[in-house]
């Protein structure tokens, strides 16, 4: 049968492995693997009629899953010979690195990482195959139970019956695992064990109270360095640790996990976003709304959210007689305005843009900062359109959103269009004049991107935006969706040219996709030392003595009138300590008034994280933060 190989079409025998394979078109041991039609593969994989092979070597990133995987397994196998009662679970490969969760009554420390480290490095260097074994359920459930590995029997009971079942074995060790893994364990040239954390079986704060520790691993030490250095620097812009020293946000027990409170700091930024983005879509043609927090049971009965969405909504409350409950999504709200008249051709495209808050019942133990939330506030749009009009209307969605992100600075983005999946609404020829719509918006915009074969919702293709911050870490923001499904679920039409009723297709936008989560990613992008434009207090006035006071105040009087954000420090504290403080809280400019710059009428200017200014006039200082002023909104 044929195979392609980096595109080239090569005979090979049916039932052979990728090992055999490349064994036999004599690839070194630098090979560890393949990307097969898209998907990472290890060598035991059984090469499939036409299926397309990238070979992966041991020098590229894309291999990096295959020796976490097994770093992952290692782990297991460390933490069971040196703790012979822990249970294992699971022990998947995330972005960076890995974890694996045990069950475990001892409460493992940060020493005990470091003697997991130990056992991990001899088994690392012993150089062990990995071999993989395929067998049947039954003997499967024998396999674990004989070891009282319970978890790992609850998995297989919920495969189905007639599944081969796979385990990975290191010497005698072994785990239920359907791969991918290095060729054996010295594939890990370096690795570490980073923290350790609470979880539960399952995700269920119910079930069983697990332990998880994250690690990673590289091909080798530099990388490795070079990621840890990363992480410190990460650890030092979190928005969480940021957001209290700047006083920006505060989640409180009182309130509840998962629901932001905007302290005046952090207010001031995200008024300062909003009205841009008010103006923004103002001038793009969107009509913006408001629409109310909760709605009747039956809006979300109609809209499929109680079918498809329910465990993410709270609770149903009673009032009067009726059930109601907080929305987990704006879309049914925009779709009864659309509803509220009567639409001709001549109206299409409707745009409704909403600020509009959301509430989800995310787990307690996915709740992150601003991050992962119960309550946010998302940038919401829906596009009620023709099938005709996609092409151009994603291509202005897809303008307005690079206009947004470079503003902020983010000039990097990856690009994914997802097409359609194996179950789906809507029509063939729907799904098709869409999803080319989707592609020409970029291709006409010169933006590259990658398709996710089948990776879009079954109501419709969609593009996905990802950005890159500083430290050149990924944050998917930016979304617009098509949807064929939600128009059939409201009946929306509008008269066409023939005097028909038709059917708009919908499509749902996000920039930011929710203010919290975005001031998040900005709050670590910028490390808190928020750009002119943005800075919650631009300009901070110290003084050497009182005696200044009169001239600072008017100063103060001069910036306020100049539309700047000003704070003048009138405590009877040290200017030593003072300027230090004003430098954790990173204000733009400090400004320092003595005897002389009263006597000239000038300031003397301190810029964050840059040069001294020096002594200026007041008019030129005002003129230099003007011009930074527009830097921003330009
Ligand atoms: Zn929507």
């Amino acid at each position: 049968m044929m195979i392609f190989i980096k595109n080239e079409e090569v005979e090979v025998e049916v039932g052979k492995t990728l090992g055999e394979v490349f064994c036999k078109l004599k690839y070194d041991n630098s090979l560890i693997g393949a990307i097969v039609d898209g998907n990472l593969k290890d060598l035991f994989h059984v090469v499939q009629e036409g299926e397309k092979v990238d070979p992966v070597f041991t020098d590229s990133d894309k291999g990096l899953g295959l020796i976490r995987h097994t770093a992952a397994h290692v782990l297991a196998e460390a933490v069971q010979s040196i703790y012979p009662e822990t249970k294992v679970t699971i022990g998947p490969v995330i972005d960076d690195g890995f974890y694996y969760d045990f069950y475990s009554k001892r409460n493992f420390t940060e020493d005990d990482l470091v003697l997991f480290e130990k056992k991990m490095s001899e088994i690392i260097n012993k150089k062990i195959p990995i071999i993989k074994k395929v067998i049947s359920k039954d003997d499967a459930l024998n396999h674990f139970n004989s070891m009282g590995e319970s978890f790992k029997e609850e998995l297989i009971n919920d495969l189905p019956q007639n599944v081969d079942i796979s385990l990975y074995y290191q010497d005698e060790w072994s785990d239920l695992c359907k791969g991918p893994h290095a060729p054996n364990t010295s594939y890990i040239k370096s690795f570490k064990l980073l923290s350790v954390a609470g979880s539960y079986w399952r995700g269920d704060e119910n079930r069983e109270s697990l332990q998880r520790i994250y690690g990673t691993a590289f091909f080798s030490n530099k990388d490795l360095k070079k990621h840890l250095a990363l992480l410190e620097e990460a650890k030092k812009r979190d928005h969480r640790k940021l957001g209290k020293e700047l006083n920006l946000f505060s989640i409180t027990d009182e309130i509840g996990p998962g629901l932001i409170l905007w302290h005046p700091n952090g207010a001031i930024i995200r008024r300062i976003i909003e009205d841009y983005w008010r103006k923004e879509h103002d001038e793009s043609g969107y009509s913006l709304i408001f629409t109310p927090h909760i709605a009747k049971a039956d809006l979300w009965e109609t809209s499929g959210h109680t079918e498809f969405y329910s465990e993410n909504m709270f609770s149903q409350m009673d009032i009067d007689s009726n059930k109601y409950q907080t929305k987990p999504m704006n879309c049914p709200f925009h779709i009864m305005i659309y509803k509220s008249e009567l639409r001709s051709y001549k109206d299409l495209p409707v745009k409704f843009a909403e600020i509009g808050t959301v509430y989800r019942y995310e787990r307690s133990g996915v709740l992150h900062g601003l991050f992962r939330a119960r309550g946010f506030t998302q940038d919401d749009a829906h596009i009620f359109c023709t099938l005709d009009q996609i092409e151009e209307e994603v291509e202005k969605v897809i303008n307005l959103t690079t206009k947004f992100l470079n503003t902020f600075g983010f000039k990097d983005y990856e690009i994914f269009v997802s097409t359609k999946p194996a179950k789906y609404v809507g029509s063939d020829s729907e799904w098709d004049q869409a999803t080319k719509a989707l592609k020409n918006s970029l291709v006409n915009k010169s933006l590259d991107f990658s398709i996710d074969e089948g990776g879009g919702a079954f109501y419709g293709p969609k593009i996905d935006l990802k950005i890159k911050d500083v430290l050149g870490r990924s944050w998917q923001c930016s979304t617009v969706q098509v949807d064929f499904n939600l128009p059939k679920r409201f009946d929306l039409n509008y008269i066409s040219r023939n005097n028909d009723r038709l059917q708009p297709v919908m499509i749902h936008r996000a920039i930011f996709g929710s203010f919290e989560r975005f001031f998040g990613i900005l709050i670590e992008h910028y490390g808190g030392a928020f750009p002119f434009w943005l800075a919650p207090v631009q300009v901070k006035i110290l003084t050497v003595s009182d005696e200044q006071f009169d001239y600072c105040d008017l100063l103060s009087e001069t910036f306020k009138k100049s539309k700047i954000r000003v704070e003048f420090d009138k405590r009877n504290e040290k200017l030593g300590l003072k300027i230090r403080e004003a430098a954790i809280s990173k204000v733009p400019y400090v400004l320092t008034i003595g005897k002389a710059e009263v006597e000239n009428k000038t300031v003397s200017v301190r810029k964050y994280g840059g040069d001294q200014l020096g002594e200026l006039k007041v008019s030129d200082f005002v003129d230099i933060v003007n011009s930074e002023k527009m830097e921003g909104l330009s």
